[in-house]
């Protein structure tokens, strides 16, 4: 099976997202990290690829940066990756990284596509739903357990209630919860193995896309105006002296809870 897993680079959580004044993007340093939702997508990937001597190819649109996302990937045992990296592509909305990103994958052909069910910066959770369309192949999302059968795919698809069993044909794409899987830690021996792993750089041209059809030209939205949110008010500590429930039931009241 040929599996194309889409991995995003986003800065690191842990430390402060940083907004430009001027484009409103969120500024994304040199060092970005593999968005934690994406391990559970290049873990589903290779354990089908084992069932069956397949193969697991990355498809990232982002700068590459350091590529050290990437190459957190390819050390959990992807076999290459294709990062489509663009300044053109700067403040990319969900549908442009969709229709860049299944042009990279049908360029290189695929009978599986894996993705999360929402980034962790953007999580708009529609990218694989908008790729699954542009490739004209089924989608099956919020996998919370994955199976190959014969030619197919059968998940458990969670919902509100618990989940719904949904089956279909190969080719198409699969967008899976975080917890599906539990992801494998980079062995010493993988990390090593990942400096030599085939990383393709694309651009939005080499993909048919001129420089008015992506990014900020290309987006069906623009970002107006970003405002910081404010500090939440510190709560009210109530003494129990025997009539706390009193406050309590006020508050409540005030709050129009009850
Ligand atoms: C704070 C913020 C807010 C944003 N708001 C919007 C908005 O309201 N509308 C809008 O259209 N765009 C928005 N964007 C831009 C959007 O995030 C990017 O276009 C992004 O690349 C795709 O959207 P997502 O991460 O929300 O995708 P999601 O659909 O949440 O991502 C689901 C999965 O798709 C795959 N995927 C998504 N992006 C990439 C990528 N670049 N490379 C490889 N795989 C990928 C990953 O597997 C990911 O787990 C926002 C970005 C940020 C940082």
């Amino acid at each position: 099976m040929r599996i194309a897993v889409c991995v995003k680079q986003i800065p690191d959580p842990a430390t402060p997202y940083e907004l430009s004044p001027d484009t409103h993007r969120v500024v994304r340093p040199n060092d970005q990290v593999l968005d934690d939702t994406d391990r559970f997508g290049v873990e589903v990937g290779l354990q089908l690829a084992e069932e069956d001597d397949g193969s697991v190819t990355l498809y990232s649109m982002s700068p590459s940066g350091s590529l050290q996302g990437i190459r957190q990937a390819l050390a959990m045992g992807a076999d290459k990756a294709v990062i489509i990296d663009d300044p053109n592509l700067a403040g990319s909305d969900a549908l442009t990284t969709a229709r860049v990103l299944a042009a990279s994958i049908e360029r290189e052909g695929f009978d599986l596509v894996i993705a999360g069910t929402e980034s962790t910066d953007g999580y708009t959770g529609v990218v694989p739903q908008q790729i699954a369309e542009i490739l004209d192949v089924p989608s099956l999302t919020f996998a919370r357990k994955v199976e190959a059968t014969d030619g197919a795919i059968r998940i458990e698809q969670q919902t509100a209630g618990g989940y719904d069993v949904v089956e279909a044909p190969l080719p198409a794409v699969l967008s899976v919860t975080s917890g599906v899987v539990e992801p494998r830690y980079p062995t010493f021996k993988g990390i090593m193995q990942a400096k030599k792993k085939p990383i393709e750089t694309l651009t939005a041209e080499d993909l048919g896309f001129s420089a008015d059809q992506v990014g900020d030209t290309g987006a069906g939205q623009a970002i107006s105006s970003v405002s910081v949110i404010p500090a939440r008010e510190a709560g009210e500590i109530v003494e129990d002296d025997g009539e706390g429930y009193l406050r309590i039931v006020a508050l409540l009241e005030q709050a129009k809870v009850i």
